[in-house]
């Protein structure tokens, strides 16, 4: 059922196939030299292996970055299932799943992605211990949204430092693109500390309840990257920092939740020459994995333990920025050579 493919670049890439479920799908190792391999499962529609196989391959290198800038004790990996979550979804599937995973002893831990909910870990949880994200039971981490929603707030504040002298966020204007998990809390917590905020989502009972709960400006979904804002939040998908984008940003500093923000490693530069600070997205948005590393590590004091890993993520934010400011580069330059330096490290 388990087919190991060779992967440059990455420990092992393995297809997944079960004929009785109508499983087929991908398990990713990038890295285990920090610690187990840890990442979510994904089930989406591909247009083929070959999509399936390189979303896999690019999303278990970005755990390896996203855990080990998060300082915790954890690789990379990533599992993805080929079908629509809404049709194809079973039980059995799952559970098949759940097998795959049980048979790599640990070196790799689920939780839940695109198309997954606590349920279907609590399904694969039947046939492997090694997954995390559920929300029943020893340890268990539920929705890691508001500690994602902390995280942020956390690196905005270093920016802030950076930008304006403090880290008070009290006054600033916000533009938050995506009014989801992630971005919902994240709003409440930036209202609460005094900020302004511009709003936008494709969803507008989403807009309409921030608009009534923090008193938030409204602005069309195509244009909140170019609101006139102090900070330019992205909250919902990838890939929104491009170049029809960045020249349109009046923002002076970028951080939000959203994965891969920057489309493609030039428009990192291009923000950089535009002045705009851009702060890593898989350092900010690392709440997330710290929640779900407390029930894989089975952390007892989970309260205290996130917050000083969330403390340790600021001042890592404020490292890179510092550096950054020093050398003329980009953030995002500083934070995969931190990585990469950590990961070699560990090799020798
Ligand atoms: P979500 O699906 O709950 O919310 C996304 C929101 O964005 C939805 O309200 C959707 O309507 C809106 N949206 C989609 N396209 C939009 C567009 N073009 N313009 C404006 N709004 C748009 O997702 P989430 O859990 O809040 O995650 C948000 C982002 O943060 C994602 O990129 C996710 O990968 C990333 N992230 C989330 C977590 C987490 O803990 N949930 C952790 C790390 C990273």
């Amino acid at each position: 059922m388990l087919t190991r493919l060779s992967s440059p670049g990455h420990e092992d890439l393995y297809r997944v196939e079960d004929r009785e479920s109508g499983l087929r799908g991908y398990i990713a190792l990038h890295s285990t030299r920090l610690g187990p391999a840890a990442g979510g499962l994904r089930m989406r529609v591909y247009e083929g292996d070959d999509a399936a196989i390189e979303d896999v391959l690019n999303l278990s290198r970005g755990m390896s970055y996203k855990n080990a800038a998060a300082g915790l004790p954890l690789g990379g990996g990533k599992a993805v299932i080929m079908g629509d979550p809404d049709h194809d979804k079973t039980p059995a599937l799952l559970r098949a799943m759940g097998r795959a995973i049980d048979s790599l002893a640990g070196r790799y831990w689920t939780a839940e992605d695109m198309g997954m909910s606590p349920e279907d870990m609590a399904e694969i949880a039947r046939e492997t211990r090694f997954v995390a994200g559920r929300d029943q039971g020893m340890h268990a981490s539920g929705d890691p949204s508001p500690v994602t929603a902390r995280g942020v707030m956390c690196a905005m504040q270093a920016g802030a430092m950076r930008v304006w002298g403090k880290a008070d966020l009290s006054g600033r204007r916000v533009a938050v693109q995506g009014l989801g998990h992630v971005g919902w809390h994240l709003c409440l917590m930036l209202h609460e500390a005094g900020a302004r905020l511009i709003v936008a989502d494709m969803d507008a009972a989403r807009v309409a309840s921030t608009v009534k709960e923090f008193g938030a400006e409204p602005v069309a979904a195509e244009a909140i990257h170019a609101a006139e804002a102090d900070i330019f939040a992205p909250c919902a998908i990838g890939g929104v920092l491009n170049a029809r984008s960045i020249p349109e940003i009046r923002a002076a500093m970028i951080c939000g939740a959203a994965n891969n923000q920057l489309a493609t490693p030039e428009a990192a530069e291009l923000l950089e020459a535009r002045g705009i600070l851009y702060l890593p997205d898989y350092v900010a948005n690392g709440g997330g994995i710290i929640n779900v590393a407390a029930e894989i590590l089975q952390i007892a004091d989970r309260e205290g333990w996130v917050a000083d890993r969330l403390s340790a993520m600021q001042a890592n934010m404020a490292h890179i920025l510092t550096l950054a400011a020093a050398e003329g580069v980009s953030p995002a330059v500083i934070a995969d050579r931190m990585v990469e330096e950590q990961l070699l490290a560990q090799a020798v």
